[in-house]
């Protein structure tokens, strides 16, 4: 497999052998045996530093309607509600401006943008989500974003955005040079794209179960720079925000446009010194996840052995990967909670728990609670579905980075 790139050939470094896709729910215990799963294998570009998955899901077996909606997280949504205020502020924004969202989901960015009286655009491919944002009243064209579909948008309807954004979508699509070169297309000459996704710096600390097939790419700023520099393009502001235990924000614009601020070489001579141009440097990454499944699988056990119950909180992507990868199954937690309703009452993908609503913890009452979230912690300890069965010494697991107890 060729960089996606920049079209050199990658070397793998880490497999997590074969995984089901973590957007599959299913209905009904009939579908266990029939479930589709995948090689999954990260590799390494030593031309570019691109960290990319090696094999993608067939494009036949992809899901058009996902049952992820982004409104779920409280601390996503107060995320959002910052980035619209500050992206408003350093961009100076207003009402003759366009906001336009890449994958823009159920239009709670937008939302945002859209309280602060600035105009906004909206585009996503899944078309039950689009069109639950088209009826909150955010305009949601609902097809995949591309260089063909900027071209029409600019040359039909006259569309240029002053502010092109994209939270996580980045790290998603694998015809990524076509898709940097649309951004191109639709950017205003003195507008800034604005990307956010998990940072790369995660699989050094450990972070493997950002790992799964629709999540491509794990992007390093020094892999973008190259990346974004394809479409005539440059990265002149960076930052770091909590997002998903650790995302990068970068802004981009045409070339020459703005100065670079100095963060930018900053963090490339950090990366630069981190290795982050270098295969060794991901290579590690095997033997530290080894060392968390050891420890988790004998604490688990452990507590199975003295008669206590595990459940867990979350059938999101992190849990579906370290749950299938680590072989975590029903001789070792007892079962699964999800506040999404449109997760309840299916069948997690790969290990196959049926997903119960958080108030299933209270009723049942097990004595931990492993929280595959663990990005989330904070908000997971203090939600009220679990108050009285925290109160009631109920106690939580946080597996990644490091296994701990609470
Ligand atoms: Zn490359």
């Amino acid at each position: 497999m060729n960089c996606r790139s920049c079209q050199t050939e990658l070397v793998e470094f880490f497999s997590l052998g074969q995984m089901p896709s973590i957007n599959v729910f299913l209905k009904k215990e009939e579908e266990f045996a029939t479930e589709k799963k995948y090689n999954l294998s990260v590799g390494f570009c030593p031309k570019c530093s691109l960290v990319q998955i090696i094999d993608t899901i067939p494009p036949k077996d992809l899901f058009v309607d996902y049952v992820y909606f982004s409104a779920v997280s409280t601390q996503f949504l107060e995320h959002c509600k910052e980035n619209a205020n500050e992206l408003t502020k350093k961009l100076n924004l207003g009402p003759e401006s366009l906001v336009l969202e890449v994958a823009s989901n159920d239009g709670s960015q937008l939302q945002e943008f859209k309280n602060l009286g600035i105009p906004v655009l909206g585009v996503d491919p899944a078309k039950n989500i689009a069109k639950v944002a088209n009826e909150k009243g955010i305009k949601t064209i609902d097809e995949f974003f591309s260089y063909s579909l900027a071209k029409k948008l600019k040359e039909e309807q006259n569309i240029q955005a002053d502010l092109i954004f994209g939270a996580n979508v980045l790290a998603h699509v694998e015809g990524i040079v076509d898709f940097v070169k649309g951004v191109k297309e639709l950017l205003k000459p003195k507008g800034t794209a604005v990307f956010e996704f998990p940072y790369a710096r995660g699989l050094i600390e450990k972070k493997f179960d950002v790992i799964y097939h629709e999540h491509v790419f794990y992007y390093s700023l020094i892999a973008l720079i190259h990346l974004f520099k394809t479409a005539d393009l440059e990265i002149y502001d960076v930052k770091m925000t909590p997002m998903q235990g650790g995302s990068l924000m970068f802004f981009a614009c045409h070339a020459g446009a703005f100065p670079i601020h100095q963060n930018v070489k900053d963090l490339q001579a950090q990366e630069i010194e981190s290795g982050f141009d270098k295969l060794e440097t991901y290579q590690k990454l095997a033997e530290d996840v080894l060392g968390i499944k050891n420890e988790l699988l004998d604490l688990l056990k452990k507590i199975k052995s003295e008669g206590k119950r595990v459940a867990a909180y979350s059938a999101s992507a992190k849990g579906t990967v370290l749950l299938n990868y680590f072989g975590i199954n029903t001789n070792y937690i007892d079962f699964i909670v999800d506040k999404s309703p449109a997760k309840q009452g299916l069948y997690t993908p790969g290990t196959h728990f049926l997903v119960y609503p958080p108030e299933k913890v209270g009723e049942d009452k097990p004595d931990y609670l492993l929280i595959l979230c663990w990005n989330l912690a904070d908000e997971v300890m203090q939600m009220e579905e679990l108050k009285a069965w925290r109160e009631g010494g109920g106690k939580f697991i946080i597996p990644v980075p490091e296994v701990k107890i609470i």
